[in-house]
């Protein structure tokens, strides 16, 4: 059988983008793994665009509508009426979504793994056997190293992270998200503490290994405490072109990731929205045009990445001076948007009183991001 469209990769992206066509087209979907889930990946999303991509509530395990600050020397809080993000469990959110698109009409491919295109077919494997699987258009939503990005020859520029992801017992407040910044510990990112309850939380961090262990020994989390340990990578970058002939990328495998928290969930649904369009209208072509949103905060957010990177810990503190000033918080508290760091940031640096303060701390940084 020729399937309309064949997605490779049955992560959160690709059965979304199955769930988005499905009904629409004849849709079929390869997956690796024999089940769903598994990967290292915290599932904090922001509140706003879960609702507004429609992704499952049954997947929500808790909302967060604050955070605590945390640096070396100091600490602030954020607190806001609503739930500003959610933490999802993976497998749910992926396992609703398949179930979405199966019942509408797609046919799942588990256990099956992409080798290559072959005479304009997709060359799988399930267990010792191979054959081919036929599509009008081929989406490769294989994560972060896509073997269909490879197939395609893209060009990937960008900064490979290892990242860490544990869940451990405590004590934590429910509806706060933690995130520390100490680059004494770990130069490359922060470190967040995510509560799924007051006694059970995901925490995690980009970098060494021995930054994580040096985390814990700071935030009190004990060795023993450890339910669950994970590991991932992501890339924070580029990858091009997102369209050859008739195949797109999606997803990680696009490098569809928030440079600054490295989140890729909201921005590969959201180009899954754009795609399913493309792939409807018979335009694959405006598919990378459509996704300009998610295009303009990838660039700045590489930006804004750079400056965390060329900071010292000492103008991190100054930093934190400014945001938990009433002015930030003020700012913060009415404008700030989970998933859009472009409009919160600019909220911040519209702001005179902030401004000022930032040009005496570092000026640099507003030539890096303006
Ligand atoms: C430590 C860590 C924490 C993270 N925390 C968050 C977070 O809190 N919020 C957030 O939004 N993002 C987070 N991320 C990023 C997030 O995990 C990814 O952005 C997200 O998984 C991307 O989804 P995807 O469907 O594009 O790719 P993936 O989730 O990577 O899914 C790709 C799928 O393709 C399958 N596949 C791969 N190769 C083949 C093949 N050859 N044939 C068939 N199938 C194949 C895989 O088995 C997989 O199921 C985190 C990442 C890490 C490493």
């Amino acid at each position: 059988m020729k399937y309309d469209v064949l997605i490779i990769g049955g992560g959160p992206v690709g059965n979304y983008l199955a769930s988005l066509l499905s009904g629409k087209l004849d849709v079929a979907v390869v997956e690796r793994k024999g089940s769903f889930g598994g990967k290292a990946c915290t599932g904090i999303i922001g509140a706003e665009m879960y609702e507004a991509l429609g992704l499952p509530e049954k997947a929500v395990l808790n909302a967060y509508n604050g955070a605590y600050f945390i640096s070396k020397g100091s600490v602030f809080e954020i607190s806001r009426k609503n739930p500003q993000a959610y933490l999802v469990d993976r497998k749910i959110l992926e396992r609703e979504l398949a179930k979405r698109a199966i019942r509408r009409g797609a046919e799942y491919y588990l256990a099956t793994n992409f080798l290559r295109f072959k005479n304009g077919k997709a060359l799988v494997q399930h267990l010792d056997s191979q054959f081919e699987i036929e599509a009008e258009v081929y989406v490769g939503a294989d994560g972060v190293n896509s073997a269909v990005a490879r197939n395609i020859g893209t060009k990937t520029e960008g900064e490979v992270l290892k990242g860490w992801e544990l869940e451990v017992l405590g004590n934590f407040k429910r509806e706060r998200v933690e995130v520390w910044v100490n680059k004494d510990i770990n130069p490359e990112f922060f470190f967040w503490v995510a509560p799924i309850n007051e006694e059970e939380a995901r925490v995690g961090t980009f970098g060494s290994i021995d930054a994580l262990a040096k985390f814990l020994k700071l935030r009190r989390i004990k060795g023993g405490n450890i339910l669950e340990f994970k590991s991932g990578a992501v890339i924070l970058g580029w990858r091009k072109p997102w369209v050859k002939g008739n195949i797109a990328l999606l997803g990680d495998a696009a490098l569809q990731i928030k440079p600054t928290t490295a989140g890729g969930i909201v921005f590969g649904a959201y180009c899954a929205r754009v795609l399913a369009k493309a792939i409807l209208t018979g335009n694959l072509q405006m598919y990378e045009k459509g996704c300009s949103w998610v295009r303009e905060q990838i660039s700045f957010g590489l930006r804004v990445r750079k400056v965390f990177k060329d900071l010292s810990q000492e103008k991190i503190e100054e930093i934190f001076g400014i945001l938990s000033t009433e002015e930030a918080r003020r700012i913060i508290e009415e404008r700030a948007e989970f998933d859009d760091h472009v409009r919160t940031i600019k909220a911040l640096l519209k702001s005179p009183k902030l401004l000022a303060k930032l040009i005496r701390v570092a000026p640099w940084i507003l030539r890096a991001l303006i």
